[in-house]
């Protein structure tokens, strides 16, 4: 009987944990294209295992997430939210941060909690300059204003925010029309941030938002939506029922990473923008093609099946595969859904969860544990105290 916590439920690759290869032949990973299922539970931890054909296994112990290898990779990336919409399994919704170089740099979606998340891991969001909507449904947007605020209260300059999202489409507003519709100087639910953060933190709000065309119903084109310094920032829409919806393809110092956002394989645009990737974090699974009937039929157009998330991560060539935006954290679901996937695609499997990184060799660590991300970057209580600019008026949060 597996004693099961939701949260601490990972699919687990440690290229560099020596103590999992003690354990036995099924725990030495890399060479073997294993993976892994690691549930903790209060009395423990338990591994259960899935062959790269698909067949299960079991274990007993395991060790914590991966311990941090020396690294100098130029780009990882932060899990701040591996949920879905509902807030019963105790994920925040979906959000990553993109390091580069060190610095928090990108934030690709913002669903509720990730904000909460970035202080937990201790991440100084001030160096934040991009901003990727996969789509604008809440549980990728809504901690948006928290993030943007803070990062300011926390001591961001001037520099420009580039929020890059879909078009719009009938009556779903485009990413232009969305953040002028909270940040707009004038009219913007939230346009006092303006005059807040000029008067109190003598600096100034600078938005600049682009819409990259999202045909909700023809495949479109991959477009190049970013180049500068290195970074280099494709774009590919996808079909998510009648949301405008893009997926997203970074490659930075020799490295990429390609998130799928929420898409259902009709347009099939993932495993091309995801050609030869390191790392693709996939979202969510709906249940194998077989199981597919009632209500949950509808969903078809919004999803993709575990046959399918094989079948495209194969055709990719990805290194490795995350899969996020969590919906349901049921172990025999998933063991059986990995199953499939894993019948169809090679390589390791993670199953994300909050505030892990990860990073292109297939590395994944606890961020709060990750000297890289969090410990030290912190602050102490003094500086966010006596903060000099900020006076004893600073009360509107
Ligand atoms: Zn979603």
């Amino acid at each position: 009987m597996l004693d099961y916590l939701a949260t601490n439920t990972i699919v687990i690759n440690c290229k560099n944990n020596t103590s999992m290869s003690d354990s036995g032949d099924g725990f030495k990973l890399g060479t073997q294209r294993r993976t892994f299922l690691k549930i903790a539970g209060a009395s423990g931890l338990t591994t259960v295992g899935v062959s790269g054909t698909g067949a299960a296994q079991s274990g007993d112990t395991t060790p914590s997430i991966c311990e941090k290898a020396d690294s100098d990779a130029d780009i990882y990336v932060t899990v701040l939210g591996s949920g879905a919409s509902a807030l019963k399994n105790g994920r925040s919704q979906v959000g990553y941060i993109v390091h580069l170089d060190g610095e928090p740099r990108i934030l690709v979606d913002t669903g509720g909690g990730t904000a909460a998340a970035v202080s937990e891991a201790g991440i100084d969001i001030t160096a934040l300059d991009i901003v990727l909507f996969t789509h604008l449904h809440v549980d990728h947007t809504s901690d948006f204003p928290a993030m943007l605020k803070a990062s300011y209260q926390q001591g961001r300059d001037g520099r420009q925010w580039q929020i890059l999202g879909p078009t719009g489409e009938g009556s779903r507003p485009g990413t232009k029309a969305w953040v002028s519709k909270l940040f707009d100087k004038t009219d913007g639910a939230y346009s006092y941030i303006h005059e807040f953060v000029h008067d109190y933190l003598g600096t100034d709000v600078r938005l600049e938002t682009t819409d990259i065309s999202a045909p909700v119903d023809s495949s479109g084109e991959i477009q190049t939506v970013y180049e500068r310094d290195g970074l280099s920032i494709q774009a590919a829409p996808t079909k998510h029922g009648a949301m405008p919806s893009l997926a997203y393809r970074i490659t930075y110092g020799g490295s990429t990473f390609t998130f799928t956002g929420d898409y259902s394989s009709k347009l099939g645009n993932v495993p091309t923008l995801a050609e030869g990737s390191d790392v693709l974090v996939q979202n969510r699974l709906l249940k194998p093609q077989s199981e597919l009937k009632g209500s949950y039929g509808p969903k078809r157009t919004l999803h993709s099946t575990p046959e399918e998330v094989g079948t495209n991560a194969q055709t990719a060539g990805a290194n490795m595969l995350v899969l996020s935006h969590v919906s349901r954290d049921e172990v025999t679901d998933l063991e059986r859904e990995l199953g499939v996937i894993a019948q169809r695609y090679a390589g390791p499997i993670v199953v994300a969860k909050d505030l892990l990184d990860i990073y292109p060799d297939g590395e994944v660590v606890s961020s709060t544990a990750n000297p890289e991300t969090g410990v030290g970057t912190h602050g102490n209580d003094a500086d966010m105290l006596f903060r000099p600019n900020l006076g004893s008026s600073n009360d509107e949060q």
